[in-house]
């Protein structure tokens, strides 16, 4: 039987425990706030620290294991395993605990949001193949222990993921056949000549490379097809000029990323250009609601860790402190925005997708049934896009590269949730009522 829904109270309740909410949470408990931490995987580390269950020793990693280290150390508490589906009333949110299968709730005095980003996927014919993966989704499968070993792989799409997925498929045994940047060289030369002035992801990149010498990374160059009949055995790419096949076994994909918003968007938080309009000490348009990481902007893992020490710092009550990160913050901040400029998608891919393409794979709504229509809620109310167990999640970004339509209407519950954890939770609240 499910168990009653229960409420528990945090000073500092922070939603996502990737690099921005431990560095969030390690600064705000150091300063004295008790601290929760809600993240919906079964450990620490978000995207980027993803535990793995490959049995594999992990590579050294020192602002992984330093992080680590200072959150194990604080007195945050960290509660798996929940995943934040709605926020119910003032300084309220409701998590689904998947293992019980029931929803607790929690009531906050300072709310940090670091719920990250997720991949942008683009239709092109034979994408929803068995073979085709969203680029960091295979990365995410291999760490939970999907075997790519011998397999012939290609990576393609955009942004800087496509190499560290590409090498990290290749430490587990994959043969990466081809990366395909769908970026320029005009738009990354520019971007390349400023990481001078970051060493540290300068020498990532070069590592990279080094791992993958024998690998062509070829910018300029997009998926047009993935082909094959039941599964998929070779990819279709073009510079523009050419198209030629190369065969492979998986195809890892993914056109840079997009923040997480949804839980910001239910709040009433302000967005700005898509991402959650934050000011310098990190807060959001709503009191008390602080923003770190990638739901403020991609802009990758140091300014995800400096921004989520000011918004810790800010929520327990020393702001003075965190004046001395801004500075750093600015300057990762402009990173982000020159990622955005180098790997903004190239206008061609928004005309991959033939009129039987699927764009929503939950309502299997395809390219055509959108041709027409004229906003996100008129393709919602026609065909269903975007209303199926994923909410938008995937094909919403999709649908704004496409046909340019932002969809901003979020409602709870965020993720899909067993209808008796619902039953059970309004009868937790009706009860208390009466
Ligand atoms: C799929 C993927 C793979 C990536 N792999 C790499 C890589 O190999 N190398 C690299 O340099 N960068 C990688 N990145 C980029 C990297 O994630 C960022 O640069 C940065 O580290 C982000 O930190 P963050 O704390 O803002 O977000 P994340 O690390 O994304 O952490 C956010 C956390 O919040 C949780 N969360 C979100 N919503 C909820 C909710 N409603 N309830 C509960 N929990 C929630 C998420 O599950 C996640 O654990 C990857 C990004 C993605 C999307």
């Amino acid at each position: 039987m499910t168990p009653p829904a229960t409420t528990k109270h945090a000073e500092v309740l922070i939603v996502g425990a990737g690099p921005a909410g431990l560095a969030a949470a390690g600064a705000a408990a150091k300063a004295g706030a008790q601290v929760t931490v809600l993240d919906d995987n079964a450990g620490a580390g978000g995207q980027i620290w993803r535990g793995d269950v490959s049995g594999r020793v992990p590579a050294r990693d020192g602002a992984r294991d330093r992080m680590l280290e200072e959150f194990r150390e604080s007195n945050a508490t960290l509660l798996s395993g929940r995943r934040v589906i709605d926020a119910p009333g003032p300084r309220t949110l409701r998590a689904f605990i998947e293992e019980m299968g029931s929803i607790e709730s929690f009531t906050w005095e300072r709310l940090i949001l670091a719920t990250g980003a997720r991949e942008r996927l683009l239709p092109f014919p034979g994408w929803t193949l068995p073979g085709v993966f969203g680029a960091g989704g295979l990365q995410a499968l291999v760490k939970g222990g999907y075997s790519v070993a011998g397999k012939r792989v290609a990576v393609a799409g955009s942004g800087p993921l496509l190499l560290a997925v590409a090498a990290h498929l290749e430490q587990y045994g994959a043969m990466v056949v081809t990366v395909a940047e769908q970026a320029g060289l005009r738009s990354i030369v520019p971007f390349a000549a400023r990481l001078w002035s970051h060493p540290k992801k300068l020498l990532q990149a070069v590592r990279y490379r080094a791992e993958l010498h024998e690998v062509g990374y070829r910018t300029g160059c997009w998926p047009v097809a993935a082909e094959g009949e039941e599964k998929l055995t070779a990819v279709r790419l073009t510079d523009g000029k050419a198209v030629w096949s190369e065969p492979c076994d998986l195809l890892a994909c993914g056109f840079h990323l997009v923040p997480n918003t949804e839980l910001a968007l239910m709040l009433g938080c302000e967005l700005s250009d898509g991402c959650v309009a934050v000011d310098r000490r990190q807060r959001t348009s709503l009191e008390d609601v602080y923003c770190a990481g990638e739901p403020a902007g991609i802009a990758g893992l140091d300014a995800a860790l400096v921004q989520g020490r000011i918004a810790g710092l800010e929520a327990a009550n020393r702001g003075e402190e965190a004046k001395a990160l801004y500075k750093r913050r600015d300057r990762e901040r402009e990173f982000g925005k020159g990622l955005d400029r180098a790997f903004a998608p190239r206008e061609e891919l928004r005309f991959l997708a033939r009129a039987e393409t699927i764009v929503c794979r939950c309502e299997d709504v395809r390219y055509g049934q959108l041709q027409d229509r004229q906003s996100w809620t008129d393709a919602k109310v026609q065909t269903r896009c975007g209303m199926g167990p994923c909410q938008g999640r995937i094909c919403g970004p999709t649908v704004e590269t496409l046909f340019g339509w932002r969809n901003i209407s979020v409602r709870p519950p965020l993720f899909p949730v067993p209808v008796s954890a619902l039953i059970d939770c309004a009868r937790e609240s009706s009860s208390k009522i009466a």
